[in-house]
């Protein structure tokens, strides 16, 4: 460790999306810097280049607002983009508005440590930077930590391991090889299709089925993106007022006041509609009322079975036990018919879950499978994981893993008590994807600078929250997922996907709009809930 620290007013963790607006934000007005764990920027879009990666929102809305110079000339080429093109825009955001002199790549921060006598943060990273300095913007990702089942026999397996999120970037050559792919959430299902072409056999061991529906994806058009740039200011502030994603189309009944011909209309027009997530809007009621989220369930369903040749495969295709919505809804390029494939199998891991790996491959409880490359497609420790990995003192030593040992808490997902001049980006507790995350983002990153700024002004160096500010938002939260049927499966919004994590629903449900309004009232009321010194 450096003897003399350097000494900056900001510092900004984390080169992904929320993390460069931040630098180039912040930079003109105060000393900043950036610390970014990968050796290039993009966070989720540098990481996740695992075969098939492409983001489940519209490129013309999942897209930087902030510049209109930017969004005139950037031309994505087709709707859904793809990994290439989202880390390609992340450099050239980078390079054009000239941060990279403030990125210190391949240096991932390792400690933070709270000096409540200077009000100075204690920086310290893998390289061996120390820093002080006055704001932490944790821009760390709430999708950024993997989840590696810890299965014994690991070393003993004689062939290749890939985690989605740890993807190399050279191609890997998969022909003749027999490949497994452990999980179907949002990535398994994208990676799925295209390991099945590049393969000569693909085994799917699956937990929970998914949901999913076709994204739609296609070549951007000429009109397409003329309307958007013609229209984007205007675009913009609707995205704000929704989830940032204007582009769905918000049913006007509930599925009870509809007859089975009318659902099955709304339905299928929803199905072919290339708007992610229509499903789950189809009517007013899916995400509160599980009856009416069953239709839309066995609507999907009759798809996987329409799709699937062989009728046992998709019965084990088809999700039962939970409804749409309350995992991330997936979106998928010919998931469902990969099954028809000779090459591809599923096996039902929860049945039978997997015990250990082998020198040739994987056991379940009731078989071994022969296997020359797995990939894990397991998830993240999602929302909490990437600050908790990090050794975080608050103060009087207060630790931000013991603090939320028993689960999350936060004001806003913006702060947490006892952590003072801390500011988490879709921390937990916000939105997060339940949110456009490049939206959200801009808009918590302009919020974090406002608080700044108001500190700097009026001549505050310490800003802190409460514990029964964080209670009054906990409130707020787990009310706003009461109402929804969104806690009623084990997914990462609850962290119920990582064994033995604890904490409630971690994501703020109530909208974005209704978030950004409560936020904005507290610092309009007198900084209600704060604590300035
Ligand atoms: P995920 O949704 O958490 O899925 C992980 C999968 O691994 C699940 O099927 C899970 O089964 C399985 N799994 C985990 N541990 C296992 C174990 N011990 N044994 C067997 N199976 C196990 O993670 P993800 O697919 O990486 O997606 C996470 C989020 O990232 C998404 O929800 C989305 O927000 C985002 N994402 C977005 C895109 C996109 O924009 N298109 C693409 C990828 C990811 P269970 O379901 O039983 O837990």
């Amino acid at each position: 460790m450096a003897e003399n620290p350097e000494e900056f007013d900001i510092v900004v963790i984390g080169a992904g999306f929320s993390g460069l607006y931040a630098l180039h934000r912040l930079r003109k007005d105060y000393k900043t810097i950036c610390f970014e764990a990968g050796d290039g920027v993009g966070g989720t879009w540098y990481w996740n280049r695992y075969p098939g990666a492409r983001v489940d929102i519209q490129s013309v809305e999942y897209s930087y607002g902030f510049d209109e110079e930017l969004q005139q000339e950037w031309k994505w080429p087709e709707y859904f983009s793809a990994q290439p093109e989202l880390e390609e825009y992340a450099n050239h955001v980078a390079d054009r508005f000239e941060l990279r002199d403030n990125i210190r790549l391949s240096n991932a921060v390792e400690s933070l440590r709270f000096d409540k006598e200077t009000n100075r943060w204690h920086v310290q990273s893998e390289n061996g930077d120390y820093v002080l300095c006055k704001y932490i913007i944790a821009a760390t990702g709430s999708l950024s930590a993997p989840n590696m089942p810890d299965w014994p026999g690991r070393e003993k397996f004689r062939g290749e391991i890939y985690h989605t999120t740890q993807w190399p970037r050279e191609p890997i050559d998969l022909r003749n090889k027999r490949v497994g792919i452990i999980g179907t959430g949002s990535t398994g299902i994208q990676a799925a299709p295209l390991l099945a072409e590049k393969s000569k056999q693909l085994t799917v061991f699956q937990r929970t089925p998914a949901f999913s529906m076709p994204s739609g994806n296609r070549p951007t058009d000429e009109e397409h993106e003329r309307n958007w740039k013609e229209n984007y200011g205007e675009r913009r502030d609707k995205m704000l007022d929704t989830y940032g994603v204007s582009l769905i189309e918000y049913g006007t009944k509930s599925a009870h006041e509809c007859t089975p011909e009318e659902q099955h209309a709304i339905l299928e027009e929803g199905w072919t509609s290339k708007s992610a997530f229509q499903m789950m809007v189809a009517f007013t009621d899916v995400m509160t009322d599980r009856a009416a989220n069953e239709v839309v369930c066995e609507f999907v369903r009759s798809k996987i079975r329409e799709i699937v040749d062989d009728p046992a495969t998709a019965e084990l295709l088809c999700p039962t036990d939970y409804p749409i919505g309350a995992k991330r809804l997936c979106i998928d390029n010919g998931y469902f018919s990969m099954f028809n494939r000779d090459n591809v199998s599923l096996v039902d891991v929860k049945a039978a879950p997997i015990t250990e790996l082998t020198e040739t491959g994987l056991k379940t409880t009731d078989a071994s499978y022969d296997l020359d490359v797995i990939v894990m497609a397991t998830g993240f420790d999602a929302v909490t994981g990437a600050l908790t990995r990090i050794e975080v003192e608050g103060v009087d030593g207060l630790k931000l893993r013991d603090k939320w040992s028993e689960g999350p808490t936060s004001y806003f997902g913006f702060m947490v008590a006892g952590f003072p001049n801390l500011f988490m980006i879709h921390g937990p507790l916000t939105p997060a994807a339940l949110a456009q995350m490049i939206t959200a983002g801009e808009w918590q990153v302009d919020y974090a600078a406002r608080v700044i700024d108001d500190m700097e002004k009026d001549n505050y160096s310490c800003i802190d929250t409460t514990e029964e500010a964080e209670q009054s938002w906990a409130d707020e939260v787990n009310i706003a997922a009461s109402h929804t049927i969104f806690g009623q499966a084990n997914s990462w919004y609850n962290g119920k996907n990582i064994e033995g994590k604890k904490g409630g629903f971690m994501i703020y449900v109530g909208g974005f709009p209704r978030y950004r309004e409560l936020s904005e009232n507290a610092l309009n009321n007198n900084y209600k809930g704060f604590v300035r010194s």
